[in-house]
């Protein structure tokens, strides 16, 4: 188990640098929780804010930056994140959106690609795969596939068709970092394609603080739409409201309503099983 000094907190937004941020409420979690595959710990409680100007939320009481590139770096993605099939995954209308315009030859780079899922979908539609990933296992997974995969940002020559950031942009300390990386390597008119939670939505609205997505320690920022919205250079080319994946979908079809209200009315509502569709995709065309 390691002890660690969760003492990241921040005095503006860390989207649109707003000072006008208020808090929501702490943040459940369990302790020895576990970060990747490690068991940790924390000397303070998270909390979880929000930013009056764009309507994103983030965590307060965060771990460092140093400490979570550390803890992903080192942990093993194969073992904690699974390699299902990408379009086992994730909801049927997300592989439909992008079966509408992934075409032969296309270069597709895929930010925090971790075993290369969305990687072999890409393949299949003769697309090229790229990836970047953080974590060496996994990694060493993606370059066995024959596939292009590095580990950070830099030293990359190739521009893109379409780059894509599937559950990572909920990660991020330095969110602008990747946005200027796809405002170089995309081609003009080419898309930055984004999946994650919707801070927006009715039931991150109804938890709030309880909300299930928060994860802590692993997610700290929540973008609004209204952020994705009002980035330079880009523009929403298509807006899906969506389930993390197919059996959050599949819990939500077989929950009970009634119980879902009994939850909201004692305050227990966690925001899972989701009330209606918590995630979004959003198409960001790139307009330089
Ligand atoms: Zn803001």
């Amino acid at each position: 188990m390691t002890q660690i000094n969760n003492n990241h907190f921040l005095s503006r937004c860390p989207l649109c640098s707003s000072s006008e941020i208020y808090l929501v409420g702490a943040l459940n979690y369990r302790y020895n929780v576990k970060f990747s595959t490690h068991i940790i710990n924390f000397d303070n409680i998270p909390q979880l804010w929000t930013c009056k100007n764009c309507y994103s939320g983030f965590t307060q009481n965060a771990i460092t930056q140093t400490d979570a590139e550390t803890l992903y770096s080192t942990g093993n993605g194969t073992l904690r994140w699974s390699g299902t099939k990408f379009e086992d995954d994730k909801p049927k209308e997300v592989s439909s959106f992008f079966n509408t315009f992934l075409k032969n030859g296309m270069k597709v780079m895929d930010i925090g690609c971790n075993t290369g899922e969305f990687l072999d979908f890409v393949k299949d539609k003769k697309c090229i795969p790229y990836g970047i990933e953080l974590s060496k296992d996994s990694r060493e997974v993606v370059l066995d596939k024959g596939y292009k995969c590095y580990s950070d940002f830099t030293n990359i020559d190739e521009v893109f068709d379409v780059i894509t950031a599937f559950d990572l942009f909920e990660h991020l300390y330095q969110p602008n970092s990747l946005i200027n990386f796809c405002k170089k390597k995309l081609k003009k008119e080419g898309l930055l394609i984004i999946f994650t939670g919707n801070i927006g939505s009715i039931n991150a609205k109804l938890a709030k603080n309880k909300w299930w997505y928060t994860n802590y320690p692993e997610h700290v920022l929540f973008a609004s739409r209204k952020y994705y919205s009002q980035l330079d250079n880009f523009s929403i080319s298509t807006y899906l409201k969506t389930y993390a994946s197919q059996s959050h979908e599949a819990l939500h079809n077989n929950s009970s309503f009634l119980n879902t209200i009994k939850n909201i009315l004692q305050g227990k509502f966690t925001g899972n099983p989701a009330l209606f569709k918590d995630h979004h995709l959003i198409a960001l065309k790139h307009m330089p």
